[in-house]
């Protein structure tokens, strides 16, 4: 297989951590990348500015060995602050041992370092500039004489060239594989948060800067990121039709009340907001099941263009990342591309379809549900339940954000028993003594010995 060169297509997230991957076991790697070099400067603006890195992928970038050079990007979070109307903002910590932790990262700083990182590498060379038009299907006299298409990969492709994915649509248009998008009626918009003018670090973040705010609003939601500048990123969540829609804010005013109604303590940190608002792009979401990932050994899909999720786990890069070692693992045990891609496509296929499903649920969770009291006990009773058991009850937050060694397939299913006994306990407590503070925990250890 070492003899055969590697084209990756994308140089996003993920298509330069497996670039530096293969080129570490020996491939030679040409990476395509329509856009201008980062390096140069030149970052485009395009979808989430930042973006939530948790254990999974950490774990990659230490695998790759390239943390500590990640490490100075990162900004801690170590809850949910939740902004309530007409209350004052409070803390959900994301769990309960100090690793617990999740953080904000930028997408244009860890680009470039992927980049540069994979380029050191002597068996790598990026193209930039340079697009995926479904190279392979064309005769090489026609590629000679398109500009655009000069270097065509070669076979094997690996296409890490996002949700949108060009690859993914040659190949349905071809009848190689089947895809399709579920969108989300819901878009998101970017708005900045300027760092404070305060002396000190701390103060010159407008908001608490160790933790991601959420305003959640039910039917939508605003959240914030924090930036190591101190500035932050605010996201509107919000239905694309309907009473209260992007399509309902049409006007400066709408916009200014909108907001000064829905989140009065973001208004003034978010300066000329109706302008910004207006000059910002509107970004659609959704969810893409493409079967099969691989076209034979000559073409596999990974990352976003396998497998774009909704972003409300903060997990889609994570997943890409965990998609790169895991295909670098498997290297050792296949010993031809055909057998790799399928065997990737068989262990990742089932945690991706997992983690696309809770990525949907936390929005209801994010926007909704931590306004909700039950849901509130019973995270409380998650995180005692976990103290006392941890062998074997741990939070599904906790198993898809802190632990990598648990696979998405086994926090979803783990997930299920887990909130089975919660219901449980909560029936119990309403019945029995009408207490619904009151944690069984006779009960809870019955029902955990039994079923985790
Ligand atoms: C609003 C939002 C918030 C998010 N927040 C988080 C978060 O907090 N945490 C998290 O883990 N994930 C988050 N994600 C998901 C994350 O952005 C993606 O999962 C991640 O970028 C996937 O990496 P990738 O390399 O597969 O694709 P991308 O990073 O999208 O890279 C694809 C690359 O391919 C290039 N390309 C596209 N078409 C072509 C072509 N025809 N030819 C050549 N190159 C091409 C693109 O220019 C791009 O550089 C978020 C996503 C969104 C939209």
């Amino acid at each position: 297989m070492r003899a055969q060169p590697v084209s990756i297509v994308g140089a996003g997230l993920a298509g330069p951590l497996l670039a530096l991957l293969l080129a570490r076991r020996g491939f030679t790697v040409t990476v395509y990348e329509r856009r201008r070099d980062p390096r140069a400067g030149t970052v485009e603006a395009g979808r989430s500015i930042n973006l939530a890195l948790a254990a999974r992928g950490i774990r990659a970038l230490e695998h790759a060995g390239i943390m500590d050079r990640v490490r100075p990007l990162m900004i801690l979070m170590r809850g949910r602050m939740v902004h309530e109307l007409g209350a004052p903002p409070a803390l959900l910590p994301y769990g309960q041992r100090p690793h617990e932790v999740i953080y904000s990262v930028g997408r244009g700083a860890l680009n470039r370092l992927l980049i540069e990182e994979a380029a050191r590498q002597p068996r790598v060379t990026f193209h930039f500039e340079r697009s995926w038009a479904g190279l392979r299907g064309m005769p090489a006299a026609q590629r000679g004489t398109h500009p655009e298409l000069q270097g065509a990969p070669a076979a094997p492709v690996i296409a890490a060239d996002g949700a949108g994915s060009a690859v993914r649509a040659s190949l349905v248009e071809r009848g190689l594989i089947r895809a399709r998008e579920d969108p989300l009626d819901h878009d998101y918009k970017e708005l900045p948060i300027p760092p404070a003018s305060m002396p000190t670090v701390a103060a010159r973040h407008a908001l608490e800067p160790e933790a991601l705010h959420v305003w959640p609003r039910r039917g939508f939601m605003l959240i914030a990121l924090p930036n190591t500048d101190g500035s932050f990123t605010a996201t509107l969540f919000l239905p694309r039709e309907g009473l209260r829609s992007f399509a309902s804010l049409q006007t400066e005013r709408d916009v200014q009340d909108f907001f000064t109604t829905e989140f009065p303590d973001a208004v003034p940190l978010i300066p000329d907001l109706p302008r910004q608002f207006r000059e910002h792009p509107q970004g659609r979401l959704g969810t893409v099941h493409a079967a099969p990932w691989h076209s034979g050994g000559g073409v596999l899909l990974l990352g976003d263009a396998a497998h774009a999720i909704v972003p409300f786990h903060g997990q889609g890069m994570n997943a890409a990342f965990e998609d790169c070692i895991a295909l670098d693992a498997l290297l050792d045990r296949h010993e031809s591309w055909e057998s790799l891609f399928a065997a990737f496509e068989a262990e990742r296929r089932p945690n991706a379809e997992a983690i696309a499903e809770m990525a949907i649920e936390n929005y209801g969770e994010m926007r909704e549900r931590v306004l909700d009291p039950q849901f509130l006990r019973q995270k409380s009773w998650a995180l005692e339940l976990e103290r006392r058991f941890p062998d074997r009850f741990i939070p599904r937050y906790s198993m898809v954000m802190f632990h990598p060694e648990i696979s998405y397939t086994e926090a979803l299913r783990r997930g299920a028993v887990q909130q089975q006994i919660l219901d449980a306990l909560d029936e119990r407590a309403a019945t029995a003594a009408a207490k619904m503070e009151t944690l069984d925990l006779e009960l809870a250890r019955r029902l955990i010995l039994a079923q985790l």
